[in-house]
């Protein structure tokens, strides 16, 4: 039986179709193997947000020509993602071992284009717009009890530093009933945990006459009797009143919310076009606290904008300090071809931007810390995923505000035996990313209302 392999670099939207490029595979008879120099396929899942994102695939696939010379020429290699559809074919121009290269939007059309391949000939498709959503193929699952469910493709945002739009379209929302369909089928192969998934999730059906609107397709999805639900990523300008109420209403709707600010200078949230204010922002924040007093915040933030100056920056901390995030993914700005803001002049230096980069990352860290230590002695319902990366003698799970909780396996069992399950965790001692706790015994069949938290 010939056999595959995936690497996904990126968003969880790759996650999402790296789970249908591997059903496709295993659909058309391969098996997925765990050693990329062991497979007879292998599929670049790819990622081009940041300069480093680029430079790693091509990295990565420069270093496999030596598999192809070294005794496996019939090994194939195809490119696939936000890389495969931006460069085409100029993948084959930076690496000419490369067999098949794919894009956002023909995910179904990999089968076809291996077999092309084969032949000996490159095989090259990308298509400008998508008609076919990705969740409609065939699902081989990264983890059983979890499944990414994808609500909206592309963005009709044009945020300034950001090439999704360019490389993942214009937005496009799946029928309500596709969804509940899918998360109905999920339900009933055991799948605890749903993550909905957009580049804004907030505005979905808006290309559907806004009907029905997000707040709705939560109703309906939480109908499913699916136990957790998750959505990211949310736009700030389009987070409504109805959403927040979800929040607060639906039980099966986690207590997180990843909510990107990406900056507190009403100047530079300008020139990235986010289309908000500082104020805007604090007053959602502000709305959500008041429906989910306890709610967990995340977010993205970007230093070393184009024009941003030290006073600018102070804004930025002064915002991240005025909303006390419980964890936020920081970035230093990356020029990316083809966006707006690639073509203004790189005013902030190398130094400079680090030097605030890690400014905020340390402000990131202790507030991270606060908010840990918040949770000792605190009993939450928690997801557990298995062992935890590095010791297979302690277990990771999720709480439901999405915190990292690591418990050691208990005696004569495996880590195994305990994936997927929810369990109460007494929460004991905090770390900066993540908490660890005692195992409690695994509640009696309970109505969804009683402690989801
Ligand atoms: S909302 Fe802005 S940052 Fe997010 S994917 Fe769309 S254009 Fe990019």
């Amino acid at each position: 039986m010939k056999s595959y392999y995936v690497r996904t670099f990126g968003c969880q939207m790759n996650k999402h179709d790296s789970e249908r490029i591997a059903g496709l595979m295993e659909a058309v008879g391969y098996v997925p193997v765990e050693e990329i120099e062991r497979a007879d396929v292998i599929v670049f899942n790819t990622c081009c947000v940041r300069e480093t994102a680029d430079e790693r695939l091509y990295g990565q696939v420069s270093s496999l020509k030596a598999l192809k010379t070294g005794g496996r020429p019939d090994v194939l290699i195809a490119v696939g993602g936000c890389v495969g559809q931006r460069d085409a074919e100029k993948v084959l121009a930076q690496v000419p071992h490369v067999d098949v290269v794919f894009g956002t939007h023909n995910i179904h059309e990999l089968p076809s284009l291996l077999e092309a391949a084969e032949s000996g000939r490159p095989a090259v498709s990308v298509l400008k717009e998508g008609e076919a959503f990705a969740s409609e193929l065939p699902r081989s699952a990264d983890k059983p009890w979890h499944a990414w469910v994808s609500i909206t493709v592309g963005c009709d945002n044009h945020c300034a530093y950001c090439i999704v739009p360019a490389v993942r379209g214009r937005e496009r929302s799946r029928t309500v009933e596709s969804i509940v369909t899918e998360v109905t089928q999920l339900v009933a192969q055991g799948v605890a945990e749903v993550t909905l998934l957009g580049q804004n999730v907030n505005s979905y059906g808006r290309d559907r006459s806004g009907k029905p609107r997000f707040a709705e397709l939560l109703q309906r999805v939480a109908g499913t009797g699916i136990p957790r639900i998750r959505f990211a990523t949310s736009h700030p300008k389009d987070l409504s009143d109805e959403t927040i109420a979800a929040l607060a209403e639906l039980p099966a709707l986690m207590p997180f919310l990843h909510l990107p600010v990406q900056h507190g200078s009403n100047r530079v949230l300008e020139a990235m076009n986010r289309d908000y204010t500082q104020e805007w922002y604090l007053d959602r924040i502000e709305r959500v606290r008041e429906a989910v007093p306890d709610i967990a915040l995340s977010t993205d933030m970007i230093v070393g904008f184009p024009g941003e100056t030290e006073s600018d920056f102070l804004q930025t901390l002064d915002l991240v300090e005025r909303v006390g995030f419980d964890h936020a993914f920081t970035f230093i700005y990356s020029p990316r071809e083809g966006t707006p803001a690639a073509a203004l002049p790189q005013t902030v230096s190398r130094e400079t931007a680090q030097e605030r980069f890690h400014r905020l990352a340390s402000l990131v860290k202790d507030l991270a810390y606060a908010s840990n230590l918040r949770e000792v002695g605190q009993q939450r319902a928690c997801l557990v995923e298995g062992a935890s990366k590095r010791d297979r003698t302690v277990l990771s799970a999720r709480t439901p505000h999405n915190r990292l909780v690591h418990v050691p396996v208990p005696e004569g069992r495996t880590p195994e035996s305990f994936s997927g399950t929810i369990h109460p965790i007494l929460i004991t001692q905090a770390h900066p990313w993540f908490v660890s706790g005692t195992l409690g015994e695994p509640p009696a069949p309970q109505s969804p209302r009683s402690d989801r938290r």
